[in-house]
Formats: structure tokens, sequence, C-alpha cells
């Protein structure tokens, strides 16, 4: 029996990308379903959110749904699909959100702002659900077994990532993750940071990570916080992760390109010598951890 389930609901990056140039590796934004004995968390709340949200309805069949949601930044493709999300606006639900301050101002007051008037026609104040905001600072928590770590990424503004563990397996969460030696050339202080996220992603079950830009894009977006993919396959390389999930793929991307770079990801581990398995994540993709 597993541990975890983890499934995707959004899998792109920074826009949604509809259309049937997308359809099989999927348009929404980012959002992840971990799933563990009835406990669900999700992590972030891109558009994927909203699929997620019907699914929850269907699954518990109007009685009372308990979650905590883990946010990673407040950047719009990891929040827009929240205003959409309908089991926040049934009383009786209760989701706990948990996520770091912003650049000067406080979590909830960053993330109520995206219902804003000028932005959106319902407050958050008139979700009926009991939503709780967790201001995470470095702590780390326990949920039913679950441990859960955070560990700041190389990203403008502030960003989390997290990992998850439990009965001896884990899964880790690093989005938005640009790598510090390939952003500031090999100097101590990116080493010494690449090396603390290395050990934050040490040995993970899966490691969902960043892989927004092939070689070329990343000469024209460096310092845009996203990573080349061979960079993130390099780092659960170095992390020994056993399997290693690309994400936040580029809206440009089509269904062809993410083919390419599905094959070129496998053989960059074949030439590595080593067993980590490297996957593609796809909305509607599921994982027994
Ligand atoms: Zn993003
Ligand atoms: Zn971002």
């Amino acid at each position: 029996m597993s541990v975890f389930t983890v499934r995707f609901w959004g899998t792109r990056g920074s826009i949604p990308a509809p259309g049937f140039k997308t359809s099989r590796y999927g348009g929404n934004t980012s959002c992840v379903e971990l799933a563990r004995n009835g406990r669900t968390f999700i992590l972030d709340a891109g558009t994927g959110i909203r699929e997620l949200g019907e699914r929850l309805r269907k699954d518990t069949q109007g009685k009372p749904i308990d979650a905590d949601l883990f946010i990673t930044h407040t950047h719009w493709d990891h929040i827009q699909g929240f205003p959409f999300f309908v089991p926040a606006y049934v009383k009786g639900n209760t989701f706990r959100i948990h996520g770091s301050h912003g650049v000067g101002r406080s979590f909830e007051k960053i993330f109520r702002g995206l219902m804003d008037p000028s932005y959106f026609p319902v407050d958050l104040g008139d979700m009926a659900a009991s939503l709780e905001f967790h201001e995470l600072r470095g702590e780390a928590l326990q949920r039913d077994g679950v441990e859960i770590k955070t560990t700041f990424t190389n990203h403008p503004g502030v960003d989390l990532a997290y990992r998850f563990s439990a009965d001896g397996k884990s899964v880790t969460y690093l989005t938005d993750h640009e790598t510090y030696q390939t952003m500031n050339t090999v100097t101590e202080f990116a080493r010494k940071q690449d090396r603390i996220v290395e050990d934050f992603c040490r040995g993970s079950d899966v490691l969902i990570v960043d892989a927004q830009y092939t070689d070329d894009e990343y000469r024209i977006k460096r310092t845009w916080g996203h990573s080349r993919y061979r960079d993130s396959i390099r780092l659960g390389i170095d992390a020994e992760a056993k399997h290693v999930v690309l994400y936040h793929h580029d809206p440009s991307h089509s269904d062809e390109q993410m083919d390419v770079i599905a094959k070129d990801a496998r053989e960059i581990i074949k030439a590595s010598g080593k067993a980590m398995r490297v996957s593609v994540a796809q909305e509607g993709f599921q994982i027994e951890v």
C-alpha cells in the first residue's frame, strides 16, 4: 500500500496555455494534490485547482471537506485558481492556507488582494468556508503523521519549497527555482546555496521540480527564477532522488516539444549511468509513493 498518492491538476508555469497544442501535457497552471489516508494536501492554487475542487465535491458528497493548502508563493500562476475553487464557498468546509510572508506584506494580506474588487467581483471574506491563514517561518509542521518542512528557493520575491515525509517516504515540491550556480556563475555563495537546496531534496522518493527552460530559452531568460531542465535533472542526480518529475512547463511548449524534452531527459539520465527515474508532469498523471 502506498504512503502518498500524487496527482497533477496543473503542470504549466507562468500563464494557462489551453488548446489543442497542449492537450496531452495540460494547460492549467500549478496545482498538485498529495493524498494520504483520506487527508488532502493541495500544493499551489493555480488554475488546476478548479477541477480538483470538482473532484473533492464529488468524492465527499456534501460531507465537510478539511484540507491544507501549501502555497509556494503568490505569483499569479500559483494562486489564480483559488477564486474558482468551489469548496471554498461552502459553509462547513475548512481550509488552512500556508505560505510565506511577501516582500513587506503578510501572506494573508497578499493572498486576500487576489480577490480585491478591482480584480474579482466576490470578496474573499464572502467565501463561506472557514479559511485559516498560516504564515510559515521555517518551522516544521506535523499533520496526521506527515512532517512538512520548507526551505527558500531562488526566485524573484519570496518562494518556498515543501518536503512531505511519512513512513520513510518523501515527496518534495520545488517549483519556481533557478539553480544559483547557473545564474551567478560558480561562486562560493552560489555553491553553498545550491548545496542547501540539494540537501533539502536529498533522497526524495519523488522530486517535483521546476524545469521550465531549454538551453536556448535560458540564454535570454537568465535571472527570471526558473531552471533549465538539464539543471533540474542534475539536481535530482546530486540529491539522489529516486524519481524526478519535470514540472512548471513553459506556456510556449507544445506537446511535441514536451515529447522532445522527455526523450532528452531520459538520455541525460542514461548518460549519467544513474538509475533515477524521470517523468514529465502531465495533467491527470498520478504517482503512488
Ligand atoms: Zn510559477
Ligand atoms: Zn513565480
